[in-house]
């Protein structure tokens, strides 16, 4: 029998990244739950389990390199490869901060989760992905890191500007540029997603829609076919200017 695709997905005990490996496990795929607190990925499995799915824990602190080393190593000697990585941990740091007030220290906590963390993950998986038939990368973006929205249209974002999340979702997209362009020659594609304003831990469930909706254009780009996009940033509703 052919082997299942296997998804790997960081911070995926919760939030945008649990209904990702929900959804990701509901199309047959095998999710590999990343969290960085064993507790919180077991009792993620847990709730995936129980509905059937094929899901199983990863223990992966994306800041820790020995733990994203160890990731891998594990990935390669239970899987021999992997088909899908979803860039999804995150940290938000500065919310409702003036961008004026932002200190070096809470911009260098961020890009440690948001940027180096997801490069860490990203270079460690990268050989396991080009063993796959065709390997798929998402990185979770946001508008808030859209360079075109905010110098075109500052208006629709001048409430909510972060320096240290809004760079680094910035940084992000320069990355899934770099990454989608260096790895054609896998067979690899990368794409940055906006999941929408959706009402999880990160915004104290402030935004409007859900965590399963945001996850649902993280899952069309972790599972496009061999003639879909890469080097793309995208919504539900469609391109994102970067
Ligand atoms: P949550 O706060 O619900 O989830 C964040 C996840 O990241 C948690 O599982 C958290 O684990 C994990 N995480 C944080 N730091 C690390 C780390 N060092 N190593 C491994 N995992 C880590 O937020 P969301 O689900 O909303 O966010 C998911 C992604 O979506 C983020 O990248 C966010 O920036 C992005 N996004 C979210 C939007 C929204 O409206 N919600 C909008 C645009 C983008 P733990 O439980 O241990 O803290």
């Amino acid at each position: 029998a052919p082997s299942a695709t296997i998804a790997l997905i960081t911070g995926a005990n919760k939030g945008i990244g649990f209904e990702t490996a929900r959804q990701l496990g509901e199309r047959g795929l095998t999710v590999l739950v990343g969290a960085r607190d064993e507790g919180r990925g077991e009792a993620a499995v847990a709730a995936l389990t129980a509905e059937g799915l094929d899901a199983r824990a990863v223990r992966l602190d994306v800041t820790d390199e020995e733990s994203v080393k160890a990731a891998a190593a594990w990935v390669a000697d239970t899987f021999g490869r992997l088909d899908v990585l979803v860039n999804n941990a995150g940290i938000l740091v500065d919310a409702g901060q003036p961008v004026t007030e932002t200190t070096a220290a809470q911009v260098r906590e961020t890009y440690e989760t948001n940027v180096f963390g997801l490069v860490a993950v990203t270079r460690a998986m990268i050989p396991l992905l080009a063993r796959s038939r065709g390997g798929r990368i998402v990185n979770l973006s946001s508008n808030l890191g859209s360079l075109g929205i905010n110098t075109g249209q500052p208006e629709r974002l001048a409430a909510f500007q972060m320096l240290a999340y809004g760079s680094s979702k910035a940084a992000v997209n320069a990355l899934t540029i770099l990454y989608a362009n260096a790895l054609r020659g896998h067979g690899i594609k990368v794409n940055a997603v906006e999941p929408g304003f959706v009402a999880t831990d990160i915004n104290n469930h402030a935004g409007p829609g859900t965590a399963r909706e945001g996850a649902q254009i993280v899952v069309r780009l972790a599972t496009v076919g061999d003639d879909g996009p890469t080097a793309t940033f995208q919504s539900a509703a469609g391109p994102v200017p970067w």
